[in-house]
């Protein structure tokens, strides 16, 4: 999935107790052993295989705002009042109610302030705990495993807490994940959607093969209302079987007498009736009204993470692959589309067509299953055996061409490049008029966003780089995800960090008038940012609970990911990595992955004699968090360097980490330092290393284009050396290198590393470069400082930084045409410039930019206005009073949705309180303003000084209404909150900002992206604290 448009993720809306609940009973030692036996009636005996009692960890998976981690001494407190019978899992909510999320939780009542006599207590119960678990483990023939314990030592009480269902019977299983006893083979679905009354009915016919004896079947469903069910057997005999809801976790549960065989097959019957969601997830409703005024409908799905079990009861976990076999009832004048090809159509007697379509060829897991009912109309053609097809709403069928020839492109290289053939015979691309993720990679019905598919003719190629990013990166799914699958979603990043890399590879290769390696490059720049960041986490994380599952759905997960493949795909020889990539998706075709599973492949497919083993390297980037700086120290020909975590953070006492990484560390020098044959490599494992030189250098120049996913720093001599260098001749280094400089001396003054003074000694150099990457990283980072300084009211030294960017940029920005331009890289360059120009005020620019849109009004819009000049233009437009009213006309009336939402960014960065309080609601109402454009509204009006005010004012104001549009841990949740606190700088901000959230307790305190504001803005705080000074006497 793209998520990078918006939000994509489904979740429940647990109550934050019953989330902490199922995450204990994760764990043997949180089995409530005193639980009061009468008020939990004895339930059949769970069957041992299926109870998970690994005495793997006694760590209680409290996850939530950093600090909020229980230390040893209270861990130990916790499970020995647990065991004592202290539940936790009725702690109310009141207790909870008084514990910051932002400071170290106290720990339960009874070891809240532990007395000598409460600690001595805790310790011996510790150690009986401890001899207890160490006799039941070495029980001959009863082990902890997955096995369990054939034969229960009924002298051991441990039952677990089974939750009550609906009707108020026990629910006969107490885990989030579920229960490896039954596999799913095959679903036929039949679903009846009402467009009208805008619900639906299905039948769902599942095919189950039974792998370990059991007396109930688990599986998901989430809002349906289940009127029938029958489960039939091998002899066609079928059984009464009675159906047990749990809505918090989203289980039912088919419970019966008789048990069921391992070996055995049966078949389950649920009929059930359900509305179509108003949200953006399951399957869902939504309209669009076309040029004409008339207004159509549509229902279209979006399952992944976990909204599978919202269309239709299934086993909704990645590993649980099954064949489907679909079929749609529709009107005339609709079609259907669903992951296969259509079969046949007949007529019911309602005068209903019934669509069914062929088997899925291949097992399939059920977050990739997808149906559109819609009128939409379609291009395509035959490309390698497969037919690609593009749809949308009808008057958009000539924007769909070059996302059809885009994609038959891009199908014949990745057919290519893996040696596996695209397996289906058909390959839809649907751009959905109401979508909230930028896309989603269902097989064989890829579903898009609008903009991130449709091009007008009349498209800058900056709009063709973004359409044709977002196929690259479905299709690479369609292999890393659909055919290769991660087995849970802690691996998420198998997925998704591998399409973004190969979305970014195969673009260079086809396409490369496209000049996608900027991007990447800055993409990288970002993955760090946020990595640094002490809320980050290990690419492979452990997950559970669905806000832990939505919340993977982050930079680190695609970024990091794609960063760390391009850093190993760098560091080995020749056609390793390809080679490895095909033994891998040959190996596990069709079935489910970890991490581990890929770098055993690409190990195996070493092409040269010394053994490097990819997965000894690779667990240093994957299982844990954040990545190293590496300081240079250079004496005559001989380097030294070190290895430590860079890690920001406002609180020197947390400064210390043991993390090591294996850093491929590439370097050149001023003698060889263009041309990749230049590029040396020292391979750094432990905390320092050495290195020897050929001879004397000027300088050395680390991580060649900047491939590795780390930064350096190169000591005050070091920069010195390549600040002459850099002085003398820009052209020494690729333009690459010059922008990792950049981002890496700016890093470093986060770091506290260096003064803002060495930042500004490199900035020199700046006003004789010409290239984008290195020019679009300086603007950003000196951007970035400025706009903290103005919304800190710094209004002297905001100016001065004004001055100082003007300075060194205005030249530049002078020399920029108002014209069509051609090439990427110059549009990308052109469209940053002139944006900070015009946001600064430089009269040049605004006088341009008014004269442009003139014309555009003038000639009733048929002078258009550059696509990469749109934004500048349409934004200098909306600070006049008329002309806001103009554009709000366009917005209203216009269908191309590119220009529509540069349209609305502009209108949203207006100075002008009224309308930005108007344009807020209107996001949130829905009516005037698409409620899936709210993030792009939040992050535009906070950009604006005027309007970073009021975006977080709402944000608090609405903090309810916004959970309930984009859910908790969701890539929207986390968008809203950073565009809304990141530029904060102040201590009163801290406290408000800590202070809001932490009041919300369930409702969100306990999201990585709450973490993380709060951490941005200490920094930000402790940025300012140090480095006022410096920017008072250098600017
Ligand atoms: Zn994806």
């Amino acid at each position: 999935m793209d998520p990078f448009d918006s939000n994509n993720a489904e979740r429940a809306n647990l109550p934050r107790n019953m989330i902490e609940n199922s995450m204990f009973e994760e764990e043997p030692d949180v089995v409530d052993l005193a639980k009061d036996s009468t008020a939990f009636p004895t339930f059949p005996a769970l069957d041992p295989d299926e109870v998970a009692y690994e005495p793997r960890s006694s760590r209680l998976l409290v996850r939530g705002l950093g600090e909020n981690e229980l230390d040893d001494e209270e861990e130990d407190c916790e499970s020995s009042a647990r065991l004592l019978g202290m539940s936790f899992m009725n702690r109310s909510s009141a207790h909870r109610a008084n514990s910051s999320p932002y400071t170290r939780q106290p720990p339960p009542r009874s070891c809240s302030r532990p007395s000598v006599r409460t600690m001595v207590v805790c310790v011996l119960f510790l150690v009986i705990v401890a001899s207890m678990t160490m006799v039941l483990y070495f029980l001959p023939g009863c082990t902890f495993t997955k096995t369990g314990c054939r034969k229960p030592n009924t002298t051991t009480p441990i039952e677990p807490v089974y939750p009550i269902s609906t009707n108020g019977e026990l629910f006969p299983w107490t885990k989030l994940r579920l229960p490896v006893s039954i596999q799913p083979l095959n679903y036929d679905l039949n679903l009846n959607p009402d467009l009208k009354t805008m619900t639906f009915t299905g039948h769902t016919v599942i095919t189950m093969l039974v792998l370990h004896n059991t007396k109930r079947i688990v599986l998901h469903s989430a809002d349906l209302n289940i009127t029938k069910s029958t489960l039939k057997l091998d002899d066609n005999t079928s059984i009464d079987v009675t159906v047990l809801e749990y809505k918090p976790r989203q289980q039912i549960a088919v419970k019966f007498t008789e048990e069921l065989k391992a070996g055995q097959h049966c078949v389950l019957t649920l009929d059930y009736s359900a509305n179509l969601s108003h949200n953006y997830d399951g399957f869902y409703n939504s309209s669009y009204t076309d040029k004409s005024g008339t207004k159509s409908v549509l229902a279209a799905t979006q399952f992944e993470p976990l909204a599978a079990r919202k269309a239709f009861p299934c086993f909704d976990e990645p590993a649980f692959k099954a064949s489907f076999l679909v079929k749609i009832t529709r009107e005339h004048g609709y079609i259907a589309l669903s992951n296969m090809p259509k079969a046949k159509t007949t007529t019911l007697l309602n005068g209903l067509q019934l669509d069914e379509f062929e088997k899925s060829s291949v097992n399939m897991s059920t977050y990739l299953v997808a149906f559109v009912i819609a009128n939409f109309t379609f291009v395509s053609r035959n490309v390698s055996n497969t037919v690609v097809s593009v749809y949308s709403v009808p008057e958009k069928k000539e924007h769909t061409l070059y996302a059809l020839d885009t994609a038959s492109k891009l199908l014949k290289f990745y057919n290519t490049f893996f040696d596996i053939n695209y397996p289906l015979s058909k390959l839809d691309l649907v751009a959905i008029p109401d979508f909230l993720a930028g896309a989603m990679e269902n097989w064989g019905l890829i579903t898009f966003r609008e903009t991130s598919l449709l091009v007008d003719k009349k498209s800058s190629p900056l709009e063709k780089q973004l359409v044709a990013s977002v196929i690259a990166h479905e299709l690479a799914h369609q292999w890393f995800g659909n055919l290769v699958t991660m087995r849970w979603w802690n691996d998420l990043w198998l997925n998704e960090g591998f399409a973004t890399y190969m979305q970014y590879m195969s673009l260079q290769r086809e396409f490369p008038q496209l000049d996608i390696g900027n991007l990447f490059l800055g993409v990288r720049f970002r993955a760090m940012a946020k990595d640094a960041l002490n809320s980050s986490h290990a690419v492979s994380a452990q997950v559970d609970t669905p806000e832990q599952v939505a919340e993977m759905f982050d930079s680190v997960s695609y970024e990091k990911g794609a960063s760390i493949l391009l850093m190993l795909n760098a560091s080995l020889p020749g056609e390793q990595f390809r080679k490895g990539i095909i033994e891998y998706l040959n190996k596990f075709n069709g079935s489910n992955t970890v991490t581990d599973d890929l770098w055993n492949s690409l190990t195996q497919a070493e092409v040269s004699p010394q053994h490097q083993s990819v997965a000894e390297m690779m667990s240093t980037w994957t299982l844990q968090k954040g990545f190293p700086l590496v300081t240079v120290s250079r004496k005559g020909d001989e380097v030294t360097l070190t290895q430590e975590h860079f890690l920001l953070t406002a609180d020197n006492t947390t400064q210390s980490s043991s993390s090591l990484w294996h850093i491929p560390v590439t370097y050149v020098n001023d003698s060889c330092s263009l041309a990749p044959e230049c590029r040396q490599m020292f391979t750094l494992k432990s905390k320092s290393g050495t290195l020897k030189l050929a001879g004397s250098v000027k300088w050395l120049k680390l991580n060649y284009k900047n491939t590795g996913f780390y930064i350096v720093h190169y000591g005050d001599e070091g920069w010195a050396d390549l600040i002459d260098g850099l002085k003398g001749d820009v052209n020494v280094l690729t333009s690459e290198d010059r922008a990792s400089l950049i981002q890496n001396i700016f890093a470093l003054s986060r770091l506290g590393r260096v003064s803002f003074r060495h930042v500004l000694n490199l900035m020199k150099y700046v006003s004789n470069e010409t290239e984008t990457a290195p020019l679009t990283e300086a603007l950003l980072q000196l951007g970035t400082i400025y706009r903290m300084l103005d919304n800190r009211q710094e209004q002297i030294l905001a100016a001065r930084m004004k001055v100082y960017i003007l300075k060194h940029f205005g030249d530049l920005m002078d020399s920029q045409k108002w014209e069509e331009e051609g090439n990427v890289s110059k549009q990308e360059l052109r469209s940053a410039l002139l944006q900070m120009a015009c946001n600064l005020g430089k009269s040049e620019c605004i006088h341009q930019a008014k004269a442009l849109f003139k014309q555009y009004i003038d000639s009733n819009r048929t002078k258009l206005i550059p696509g990469d000049l749109q934004r500048v233009v349409f934004t200098v437009a909306a600070r006049s009073e008329d002309d806001w009213l103009t554009l709000l006309e366009r917005y209203t009336y216009i269908t191309y949705d590119a220009e529509k939402r540069t349209i609305l960014q502009a209108l949203a960065s207006t100075q002008n309180i009224r309308r930005i309080v108007w344009i807020l609601r209107a996001g949130l109402e829905g009516y005037h303003i698409q409620t899936q454009e709210l993030p792009l509204v939040i992050s535009a009006v906070s950009d604006g000084f005027a309007g970073h005010l009021f975006a977080w004012d709402f944000v608090q104001e609405n903090w309810d209404h916004l959970i309930k549009k984009f859910p908790v841990g969701s890539f929207a949740i986390q968008s809203i909150i950073k565009s809304t606190t990141s530029q904060f700088s102040t201590q009163a901000r801290l406290e408000q900002v800590h202070g809001f959230f932490s009041s919300l307790k369930e409702r969100g305190s306990q999201m990585r992206s709450v973490q993380e504001a709060v951490e941005t803005i200490r920094l930000n705080l402790q940025w300012m604290n140090r480095n006022l000074a410096t920017l008072q006497e250098c600017l």
